[in-house]
This record gives C-alpha cells, structure tokens and sequence, in this order.
C-alpha cells in the first residue's frame, strides 16, 4: 500500500501533539465530537436539500465505543463522511486559513507553542496526544466507495479502500499504553458531559461492564455490553436562559470555537414577533489568529429551525465582527435557503441589524479589565467599523479607545469630552506612526503650555483614514491639531505685528529652502522648539488618504509649510544676522530638525550633517 507524507507543517504539529503536550489531552473528545456533530450537521441539510438523500429511517447520532481488550477508543457519527479525497485534503494536509495561522505563530520553543495549541485548538490532530495509532474509515453519502486513512501520526499516511454499509465516519484510536485512563467509562462520560452536553444529537457510549448474578455458589461473573445516552442532546441555545449555568455556555463555546479559553463575554438571545429567531453570540478573550486574514473562517454558524445551514457565510454579520463566534438560528427562513438568497435576505438582513446592535450593547457593557482585554484584542477592527457601520457609528464611538496626552491610559471620547472645554466643544488630535514623536511633538506644545489634552493617534494606516470621517461625536468636532490654528492667548492685531515684524525674515528663509517648504510662516503653537513643520490642510491631496489607501497606493507627498517661533533666541538672532552663508545654514537647519522632530528624514542627510559640523566648529 503506497504511503502518503503529511505536509510538512502538519509532521511539525503531530510532533508537538506526541512530543510536547500533556496539560489537556482530553480536549480530543471535545474536537471529535465537535466535527461528529458538524459532519451530521451537514448531512441533515443535505436530506432537506437533495432528494437522493430523504431517508426518513435516518437519524443523527454519535457512538463511543471503549475496548478494554483492545485498548482503543472509537467515535462513530453517521455523517456526511468523507472520500478519498477528502481525507488527504483535509486530514492529510492543511487547508484551513485558522490552522495555517497558527503553524506560522509557532516559534519551535515547546512551552510557548503548547500555550499557542491551548489557545487555538488544532482539531483532528488532537488525538495524537494519546493515540499510538489512528484508522479513520468514512464513506461520503452517495458514493459507493468507503476508504481508510490510517497512520501513527510519525509523518506517513495511508488511504485504502475498504468496506463500510453506511455514510458516516469511524475514528478508531488505539490508545497508548499510557492512556488506558479514557477506557474508563465514568471518566469518558464525565468528559463527554462536561463538553458536549449540549451538542444537539444523541452520544452514545457503548462500553463493557462485569455483572454478577446469583448468589452464594451460583453466583457468577458475566461481561456484559451496554450501551446508553450519556448528554443531553438539546442543542443549547433552545433552552431558556434560566436554565442554563455559565459552565454550560463556556464549554458550548469551548466545542463550537476549537478555543480552551473562557470567552470575555456571551450573549444568548430570543426574538419573537414580526420575525422570530434565537442568536448565541460569543466574544472570545483573544482575537482569532486569522482575524486579519483575507481568507478568515467565519464564526457564526447560521441554523434554521435547529438545522444547520452554513458555517461559510461571511456576511451573516458585518466584517468588523469577524471575531463573533456563535449561532443564529432563524424561525422564518427556508429551509432550502441557497447562498445566493441569503446575501440578499430580508429576514436574514433584519437579524444582522439587531444581532450587531446587540453584540455591541454587550461590548459597552464590558468592565475594567474586561474591557481593557477587549481593547487590547479588538481596538483597531472597531474602528474599522467606525468606517464601514454609519448606523451604529455613535455606538463604536463610545467603545472606541486612544492614547492622550493627558497619560498612559487609553480613553474614551467620553472621558475627553468630561475634561474638555464645554464651550468649545473640540477634540483635539494628532496622528502619526511612533508613539514618541507624536508626544514629543512641537506641535502639542501649545497644548501642553495651556493643558489641553490631545489625543495620539498612532496607528497611522488605520487612524489617518478613519479619524477625519468621524466629523463629530456628541456635538464635538474632532479636529487635527495639524490643520488648524494653535491656542494662544494673543489677539489678532498682536499677530499681525509680529508677523509684519519679521517678514522679511519669513520671505528670506522661503528664498534659501525654495521648493521644500510651501510656505514659511510665525508661528503661535511652539514655545520651547524654534521651528516645526506642517503638512499643508488645504493642499486638495491632504484629504485623501483614504481614497488612496483603497485603491492599495501610497498618498503622494503634501507639500510641508514651516513655521518659525518668533519668542525664540535661534529666530530672533537670525532675523538681525547679517552673513548670508550662515543664514543659509541655519535656515536649512530650522527645517531639517523641525523634519526630525516629526519622524521624517533631512532631503539631504549629508549636507545636514556637514552643517551641524560647520555650527560645531564656530561654537567650540
Ligand atoms: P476543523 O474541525 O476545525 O475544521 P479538523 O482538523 O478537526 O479541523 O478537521 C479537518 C476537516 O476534516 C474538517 O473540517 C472536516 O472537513 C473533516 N472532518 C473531520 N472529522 C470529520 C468527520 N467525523 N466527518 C466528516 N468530516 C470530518
């Protein structure tokens, strides 16, 4: 029998499985059961859906089979199954986006990387943490061929025809030695119960047990096969809230999301009136590792009347709530809804509103170091939705938080708002790409003199597209400090004096620096720099970084304006100086540093370094 290599990623991961992993090996009952349970999933729509399929004989249902004498353990679902094909490609090799994501955030250190498998569980390939050996047998419904994928999980595979009378899939486990623990059968049912209590069909655990009958010399010892339902088989969601403990809305989660963490936050409503359906919306405490992937997996599975529609819908909420994981479950739907009437649904249209309205109400009901969590993970996507989601904009608002010049604290407009000018009415911010620079920036330092807090905006691709769009929250404007006039304290006629003053100062140095500046002008926001460089607001390019971060171009350069402090000594001697060369240096000095202070580089970085030595060599 010809052998197959795994891909080489997946050799990788069965030898983290077998090598490095010991803290929770039974999660594998949880993934098996969580792709039994998808697998019958997608059978049961296939019945709706296709007449070739409508057997009314069929019913879901999970089996466990434990073998003392064999020392295995077997899952058994009558699912959709999988042909030869798909065992290679899905077990054989890896397709997915989420699974890729993470072999790329291994690092080869064992710890750290068991910690990444706890956070991000890995599936199928869990079961080489106590498995020797693994036969997978499955026969897809409608084909007439069963195979078998087999293998030790040491980096070869096999695939065999076999035979199989019925669609669904076998996972025989031939456990090792040391694993004999999950043959247990109260062991295996505590497990099962506390997972997948609530997955919605029948498991089944079929074990052997010793019975003694008779007494005294007739007693005698017989082993008997039993088998017996051992979850609940109601799909969660349909029961009521109060009878539902947190236990069991986190280990629902734990089985829908592959994650072992506890999620930040749920949400579990029921809707009825004009349209009628249930929603069960999780927020999990780290953002999936394919949230900013093209390729993302969904994590909203859409169900109708408790039959499982789809898991590859992207559109059954907004894009920015990509990191949602849970179920929809619709009333008024059909059943044989297609892709293509989904996307353009009314129903489906009037659940996403009122999904997305609750989702966020719940984020904003998130506290301290909830809430910090949420931001740390989720930040930058909220404000993609500021972006995108016009309707609920105000809402993202409230959620959305920055760094100030006020501290070390992220905040919220709100928090802005409570120490602003409330006559003013102005949120002040800056934005660039390095944290320091924009703190450091001469820029603020009018703010600073008057305590005006600013807000820093660092995340330039994101916040320079997103920021000028708000307009206003809360009847405040937001404003970049960069485009507007600093706050003073002078009047208008004390302005006009000073700028008279020093005009042909203002004219000369636009003489010397020439096309690199557009415009020299004094300035009113600096008090400890002597200069400081701005891009041009009214220039028709500044406003359209957006349009050109869409069409996935870099913004052309703005044309910078320069201005000068005319409080400072460096100024005030260069306006009486007489020697031209000099002049000339310092002029290109004023703009080459003011360029440094705000994270951009001299045109000329020789000719700025021979100037600072030719000052150096006067001074000394
Ligand atoms: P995941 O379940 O997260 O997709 P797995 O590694 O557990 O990842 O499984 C990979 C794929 O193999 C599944 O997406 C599914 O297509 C297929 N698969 C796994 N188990 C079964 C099963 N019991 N029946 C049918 N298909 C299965």
């Amino acid at each position: 029998m010809a052998k197959h290599q795994f891909q080489t990623e997946i050799g990788q991961l069965l030898h983290l499985m077998t090598h490095s992993l010991y803290s929770n090996k039974e999660i594998f009952i949880r993934e098996l059961i969580s792709n039994a349970s998808d697998a019958i999933d997608r059978f049961n729509y296939l019945r709706l859906t296709d007449d070739k399929f409508k057997n009314s004989d069929w019913k879901g249902e999970i089996n466990i089979k434990l073998d003392t004498e064999d020392n295995s353990i077997s899952f058994i679902d009558n699912g959709i199954g999988m042909n030869k094909q798909d065992l290679m490609d899905n077990l054989g090799t890896i397709a997915k986006s989420g699974t890729k994501a993470f072999m790329e955030n291994l690092t080869g250190d064992a710890k750290k990387d068991s910690n990444l498998i706890g956070q991000f569980g890995v599936g199928f390939y869990s079961v080489f943490m106590v498995a020797e050996r693994v036969d997978v047998i499955s026969k897809k419904a409608g084909e007439d061929q069963a195979y078998m994928f087999s293998t030790d999980g040491s980096g070869e595979y096999e695939v065999k025809p076999v035979i199989k009378e019925d669609n669904g899939t076998v996972i025989y486990i031939k456990l090792k030695e040391d694993e004999k623990e999950f043959l247990g059968k109260w062991h295996t049912e505590g497990i099962v119960k506390k997972y997948s209590n609530h997955i919605a069909y029948p498991i089944m655990l079929n074990y052997e047990e010793d019975e003694t009958e008779g007494e005294g010399d007739d007693k005698v010892t017989k082993r008997v096969k039993k088998r017996e339902q051992i979850n609940e088989a109601t799909a969660l969601w349909t029961l009521a809230k109060t009878e539902l403990k947190k236990e069991d809305y986190v280990e629902f989660y734990k089985t829908i999301s592959h994650d072992s963490e506890e999620p930040l936050t749920y949400l579990h409503n029921k809707v009825e009136g004009a349209n009628e359906y249930t929603t069960l919306f999780y927020i999990p405490k780290t953002a999936p590792m394919d949230m900013y992937r093209a390729d993302y997996q969904p994590g909203v599975k859409l169900y109708v009347k408790r039959v499982f529609i789809t898991d590859d819908e992207k559109e059954l909420l907004p894009p920015y709530l990509r990191f949602v994981r849970g179920i929809i479950d619709s009333e008024d739907l059909p059943l044989n809804v297609s892709r293509e009437i989904l996307q353009e649904n009314r129903i489906l249209a009037n659940i996403k509103q009122g999904a997305v309205k609750k989702i966020l109400t719940a984020i904003k009901k998130l506290k301290n170091e909830d809430s910090q969590k949420f931001t740390e993970q989720y930040n930058k996507v909220i404000k993609e939705g500021i972006y995108i989601d016009h309707t609920n904009k105000e809402t993202l608002l409230e959620i959305v938080r920055y760094k100030s010049s006020s501290g070390d604290k992220l905040i919220s407009l709100d928090d802005y708002i409570s120490r602003g000018d409330s006559e003013k009415k102005e949120i002040y911010y800056i934005v660039g790409s390095d944290e320091k620079v924009l703190r450091n920036s001469p820029l603020l330092e009018a703010y600073k003199k008057t305590s005006i807090e600013v807000l820093i905006l660092d995340d330039e691709e994101v916040d320079s597209i997103v920021t000028p769009m708000i307009g206003s929250y809360k009847e405040w404007t937001l404003k970049d400090v960069t485009t507007i006039d600093a706050p003073d304290s002078k009047t208008e006629e004390e302005k006009e004096e000073t700028a008279k003053e020093f005009k042909s100062l203002t004219d000369k140095i636009k003489e010397v620096l020439g096309d690199e500046v557009k415009e020299v002008k004094i300035s009113t926001r600096l008090t400890d720099s002597p200069s400081c460089v701005l891009k041009d607001a009214s220039d028709p390019m500044a406003g359209m970084a957006a349009m050109f971060a869409q069409m996935g171009q870099e913004m052309p350069e703005t044309p910078l304006i320069m201005e000068v402090n005319p409080e400072h000594e460096m100024v005030k001697k260069l306006n009486t100086l007489k020697n031209d060369t000099l002049f000339e240096t310092i002029a290109w000095i004023l703009l080459d540093t003011a360029k440094i202070s705000e994270g951009l580089e001299p045109k000329d970085k020789t000719a700025f370094a021979h100037r600072i030595a030719s000052i150096a060599i006067d001074a000394i």
